[in-house]
């Protein structure tokens, strides 16, 4: 663990899906990680992870513990978000979906996503993904009933398209969002990104 003012305190939302797995690579990375249930824990944190998992049960416990509005507020006020598969569905602006399933996301991403955009569980799939802000080689990444992103709005970067050009991760200032599941791989560059975007570093 980094000494003193150094340490990175990340929450990240544990109230369904992988947290397990995003805390173990913020440790790797001597981030100190723990899970937020409740608004209160909220409190002093330097940035949240929002995991994958099922977009529509975690958007109703959001609501349902009270996380929705404060998550929006600190997300305005600046605090790193990264959100990855079902988080990024609930960073979106607007969804899109297959079936008649009715979410409120937080909206704080200027971003249209479709849910489950790759088709059925057996349709999920891995690739190497180039994603210039990390630099070479090429990310693996895991898509596990995946989302992707439909619209761009303005502010918003991309990270990351597939080969046939479908938008996969992007970033708006603070915030970022990822189709895939980072945390389920060896390679922790993309939460080291997430980590020089707390405390406002790492500009665009
Ligand atoms: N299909 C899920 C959803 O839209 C996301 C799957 C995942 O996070 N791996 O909520």
């Amino acid at each position: 663990m980094k000494a003193g003012g150094s340490v990175k305190k990340i929450g990240v939302l544990a109230l369904q899906g992988d947290f397990a797995e995003h805390m173990a690579t913020l440790r790797r990375l001597d981030a100190l990680a723990f899970p937020v249930r409740l608004p209160r824990e909220l409190e002093g944190v330097n940035g949240l992870i929002i995991p994958g998992g099922e977009s529509t049960t975690m958007a109703k416990l959001m609501t349902d513990f009270g996380l929705m509005a404060p998550l929006r507020k600190l997300c305005k006020q600046g605090l790193a978000v990264m959100g990855t598969c079902a988080g990024m569905v609930l960073l979106a602006k607007n969804i899109t979906d297959t079936s008649d399933a009715n979410i409120t996301p937080l909206g704080v991403m200027d971003i249209d996503v479709k849910r489950n955009a790759f088709g059925r569980q057996v349709d999920s799939f891995e690739t190497d993904l180039e994603v210039a802000a990390i630099g070479e080689p090429a990310f693996h990444s895991v898509f596990i009933r995946a989302p992707f992103i439909q619209r761009i709005g303005n502010g918003v970067t991309v990270l990351a398209r597939l080969p046939d050009d479908t938008c996969v991760a992007a970033r708006q200032g603070n915030m970022i969002a990822l189709a895939f599941h980072p945390e389920l791989t060896d390679d922790a560059r993309l939460h080291s990104y997430f980590l020089t975007l707390v405390n406002g570093g790492g500009k665009k």
